[in-house]
């Protein structure tokens, strides 16, 4: 997969089944910081990118979930994340404590996800130190949206408004594991939520930033001028 231009100093690396999973690279003083981890399969080709783009800096994890975390082990820089992100951060297990994969409504989605969880895993990442709501991180502010994982952040320019936002919103359909139809997005299925009412919250405020560019844990940005409603509606889903 090549590296794809997400906005200015802003690049996206797309790798694992189909593309879907992404790993993004802000540039700053001193090379490139990493935003979310991926999967455990990326981690040669993330460690290659952060060389070329000028050396890492420092890995953020988005949240801590397996198919976030998966390259953070491997890449040789200092590990962030929340501080409510920690404890799944370092945990041995692949699949979160508060996931509930009966509430898969497909039963082979069902049955496969425990193993696909761990195949994506790269096992526990040790935390160097944390960031939390209103941090600066390489020109991007850091914005706490609970929910789908208690310490789930995003990254927000507002002189660009674009926003890097990990599993904020789904652009994927998990419980079927396909893209969603190009322009539509969805909360996180509940399944993976910690709280989904507060997953649901944290995707009204993304809308209320008014971005132009949405970069989510899964699949290519979202871009336009008219993102609001369509991440409003998201909201809804589920
Ligand atoms: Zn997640």
């Amino acid at each position: 997969m090549a590296l794809e231009r997400v906005a200015d100093g802003v690049w996206l690396l797309r790798g694992d089944i189909r593309g879907a999973m992404n790993v993004y690279f802000i540039e700053e003083e001193g090379g490139v910081v990493q935003f979310d981890a991926g999967t455990k399969s990326m981690r040669k080709m993330a460690a290659a990118t952060a060389r070329e783009l000028g050396g890492l800096t420092r890995v953020i994890l988005g949240h801590a979930h397996a198919d976030h975390r998966g390259t953070a082990p491997y890449m040789d820089a200092p590990v962030f994340c929340h501080p409510d992100e920690i404890a799944d951060a370092e945990s041995d297990q692949a699949i979160s404590p508060y996931f509930d994969l009966s509430l898969l409504e497909v039963a082979p989605v069902r049955w496969l996800y425990p193993t696909l969880l761990k195949r994506w895993d790269g096992g526990p990442v040790k935390i160097a130190g944390t960031v939390s709501e209103g941090d600066e991180v390489a020109g991007f502010k850091v914005i706490h949206f609970p929910g789908h994982a208690p310490g789930l952040i995003g990254l927000w320019r507002e002189s660009d408004r674009v926003a890097l936002v990990s599993d904020v919103v789904y652009l994927v359909d998990s419980a079927r594991l396909k893209p969603l139809p190009h322009g539509e997005a969805s909360v996180p299925h509940p399944a993976f939520a910690c709280n989904h009412q507060e997953a649901k919250r944290s995707l009204r405020r993304l809308a209320e930033l008014e971005p132009k560019v949405v970069g989510a844990g899964h699949e290519r940005p979202m871009r336009g001028e008219a993102l609001c409603p369509v991440l409003e509606a998201a909201a809804e889903k589920y």
